[in-house]
């Protein structure tokens, strides 16, 4: 039941007015093959497009099933035009980049029926329109009358009760004409055909009624509706749906169609994720060669105590640096007759006061978080060494280092791990030393020389082990002579001494290869610390300790001293005195954070002058580097993140070029009945396809540009897959190049779905 009641449509062209209808009073039968006659610019489409709700009234009503459509909803709409009505256009109106199948299904699409269902259909349709040969063409492929009867099938496809054809010859050779002609009256058996032509004959010959336009208004109706007519039947009328996996196929095969900018535009908006990619695949390398160097090679350095540090006294480091830049509350070169302390940097400096108590502490270490221990002491070695029948003197401390060893005196894992014996024996007693060469077998000539090979460009292992130092005790090397002590100059009688401690070279040792802690090490001659416990044992006891312990002069020079001055002379002397240095190893990565807080928590209640502070160097360099490499990533992201907003207001200017290309095919769908909803997601999936595409394109190039990266990093710096991309990362960009397309072609997609139906079909 459809009828039209005084229906108004005027256009509005600046000032000037077109009434289009002027009050159109009309019923249709359900079935009957109604022509409407009438001379260019009558109204004909005007008012075919208001019954397929393709346009709205201004005034009057549509009654449609019984039914007011003043107060319709756009679903309503959409839903009326979708499965109630069938568009047959004059120029065809066939979605160009999909195949003729395609088409015929897309009304059965936008409703949501099934694809296979829809699939059996549309060949059913397509067959009685002749057709079933060409299914898989595109419509550009077909002769116009062909086309012509694609557009049939369409409006066949959902079964409307309804055909609306607006002029469907047209375009069309009188024969072809005459094809179609009998097309559309075969429909219009069981169903009710509108059909606006201007040929008169074409009207008398196939309709059953003519109806004729003039100015917009009725004329003549050869066939009206009677007051008695039973006119009741109803029209159905299904809701449609279209839903995001048609609106993707759809899009999908219209970027086919132009593949070419697609991927231009996908590769100029990947630029940005590129960008971002290779930074963070880099950082992130970086990231993690850093990780790995720490565990390998950092951890195993060890944490410091120095006699002195730098304070880590913020306040004090503060002034320090004021002073330094010469700010003196603006006192720079002032004309008051006036002078100011100058803090000397020494406030700067903190002195380790190292005591048997700390000692003890690092020794009661919850057990295993030490990997080893190395001393130094103040104490220094009375050394005599005999070359050629020559004694000579030796300085101990730019020589000998000591071996680091667990907290009971065993090798420990240091050693065990980074070195290797290469000849003769470990040290196994305190009188054994071992010579620790350098990857190339070097050791330092002035070591060397003071061994007697001072002229020697080559020296055989076996010249080397097995050379012997002694250790003279005080009290065979200071004479005592009144009050004071002086040295025994005669070197040759020290050193047959049959007191002395013989040190014996046993073995040469060296780095194993790869091991970075190990080449960082040096060289020279080790021994073990309980060669200075012995010592020291022996020197406490000594006269010229006992009497140094109770004087305030210096017995070797008669010079009278202070507290500390003496405490350091006893201890270099080898009375019992903590170590003056301190080199802990933590065993292995995992404990150095509890070994540092240990550590800290010594000082919790100490005063500021007992407070023992250690250097971390590792964490120094590793932190140094670390921050750096974040400042970097940050400030290069922030660029790329500049060209990926370019890229998604380019999608968007991408995106409404679409638009504006497929005017057309937005007018189709929504004569097909369409929701805006679905011309919204039509777009949307093109943006979602593009923006995953270019994600994608984006991740591809920048691994691949990770080759050639790696590759070069590798030949300037030897570290190997420096830039490898984070999965994590990878899928996180491509998340953000969706959402940022999504964004760009979000205001286009809203323009499309806005846009008038029957303008849009008028766009050529
Ligand atoms: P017909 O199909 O009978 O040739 P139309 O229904 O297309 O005529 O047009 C009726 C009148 O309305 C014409 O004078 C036409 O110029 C005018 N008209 C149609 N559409 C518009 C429009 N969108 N804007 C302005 N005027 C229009
Ligand atoms: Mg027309």
């Amino acid at each position: 039941m459809l009828e039209l009641k005084n229906i108004k449509r005027s256009y509005k062209t600046g000032d000037f007015v077109q009434h289009a209808l002027k009050g159109i009073d009309l019923s249709f039968r359900q079935n009957e093959f109604v022509a409407i006659l009438g001379p260019s610019g009558s109204g004909k489409t005007t008012l075919l497009n208001i019954i397929g709700g393709l346009d709205r009234y201004d005034s009057g009503d549509l009654i449609i099933n019984n039914k007011s459509t003043k107060k319709f909803s756009n679903t309503e709409w959409d839903a009326y035009r979708n499965n109630c009505i069938g568009f047959i256009f004059q120029s065809y109106n066939l979605i160009t980049h999909i195949s003729v199948l395609a088409n015929v299904e897309m009304a059965m699409t936008l409703s949501g029926v099934s694809a296979s269902k829809r699939k059996k259909k549309a060949i059913e349709v397509l067959t009685k329109v002749g057709l079933e040969k060409h299914i898989h063409k595109k419509p550009n492929q077909l002769s116009g009358g062909q086309m012509q009867r694609v557009a049939i099938a369409r409006a066949l496809a959902n079964d409307p009760d309804i055909i609306l054809a607006d002029e469907p010859t047209g375009a069309l050779d009188t024969k072809t004409s005459i094809q179609i002609m009998d097309l559309i009256k075969e429909i219009s058996k069981d169903k009710l055909v509108i059909m606006v032509t201007h040929n008169p004959d074409l009207a008398k010959e196939y309709a059953s009624r003519i109806v004729e336009l003039k100015d917009g208004e009725l004329v003549k109706d050869s066939n009206p509706i009677k007051e008695e007519e039973e006119n009741k039947k109803k029209f159905s009328i299904k809701k449609t749906a279209m839903n995001f996996i048609s609106a993707l196929r759809l899009s999908f095969n219209n970027i086919k169609t132009k593949k070419g900018r697609t991927i231009i535009t996908s590769l100029a908006s990947s630029i940005g994720i590129i960008g971002i990619a290779l930074i963070l695949s880099l950082s992130n390398g970086f990231k993690l060669q850093i990780d790995k160097f720490e565990k390998e090679t950092l951890s195993q350095m060890p944490i410091v105590v120095t006699p002195t540090v730098m304070t880590t006294d913020e306040e004090a480091q503060k002034q320090a640096m004021e002073q330094y830049m010469n700010k003196n509350n603006g006192n720079s070169f002032t004309d008051k007759k006036e002078i100011y302390p100058l803090i000397s940097v020494d406030s700067l400096v903190h002195t380790n006061h190292i005591t048997n108590e700390y000692i003890e502490y690092i020794e009661n270490a919850k057990e295993g978080i030490i990997g080893a221990i190395s001393y130094m002491h103040a104490l220094k070695l009375n050394l005599l060494y005999k070359d050629n029948n020559k004694v000579n003197m030796l300085d101990q401390t730019t020589m000998m280092v000591a071996l680091p060893e667990t907290i009971d005196g065993k090798d420990s894992n240091i050693i065990k791990d980074n070195f290797e014996l290469i000849y003769g024996k470990m040290p196994e007693n305190s009188n054994e030393l071992v010579i620790l060469v350098d990857i190339n077998n070097r050791l330092d000539a002035s070591i060397l020389k003071k061994l007697g090979f001072g002229d020697k460009e080559i020296i055989n292992f076996d010249d080397i082990i097995g050379k012997e130092f002694k250790v003279v005790l005080n009290d065979d090397l200071y004479k005592r002579i009144e009050d004071n002590f002086v040295v025994n100059i005669n070197l040759d009688e020290l050193y047959d001494n049959e007191n002395n401690i013989t040190l014996k070279i046993t073995g040469i040792l060296r780095g194993v290869e790869g091991s970075k802690f190990a080449e960082y090490s040096g060289s020279g001659i080790c021994y073990k610390e309980q060669l200075f416990k012995d010592v020291i044992e022996k020197n406490d006891k000594s006269k010229i300790v006992e009497k140094q312990k109770k004087v305030n002069y210096n017995v070797l020079t008669g010079e009278k001293i202070d507290e500390d001055t003496k405490e350091t002379l006893l201890a270099a002397l080898g009375a019992k005195a903590a170590p003056i240095m301190v080199q802990i190893y933590p065993s292995d990565f995992n404990s150095k954070d509890e070994l540092t807080s240990y550590l800290d928590k010594y000082n919790d209640d100490k005063e500021d002058d007992d407070k023992i502070i250690y250097t971390d160097y590792a964490k120094t360099i590793t932190s140094l580097s670390g921050n750096i490499m974040d400042a970097v990533t940050v400030v290069l992201i922030a660029f790329s993140a500049i060209s990926l907003i370019v890229s998604s207001i380019m999608i968007g200017i991408i995106m409404y070029i679409s638009v504006l290309e497929r005017t057309k095919e937005i007018g189709i769908l929504r004569a097909l009945g369409a929701r805006k909803k679905d011309i919204t997601r039509v777009f949307n999936a093109e943006t979602f396809i593009i923006g995953l595409f270019s994600g994608l394109l984006g991740i591809s190039i920048a691994m691949l540009l990770c080759i050639p990266a790696n590759i070069i990093i590798e030949n300037l710096t030897d570290l190997k897959n420096v830039a490898t991309l984070n999965p994590i990362h990878a899928i996180v960009l491509i998340t953000i190049s969706l959402l940022l397309t999504l964004i760009g072609g979000y205001i286009p997609a809203k323009l499309a779905s806005k846009k008038n139906p029957v303008e849009a079909l008028r766009t050529e």
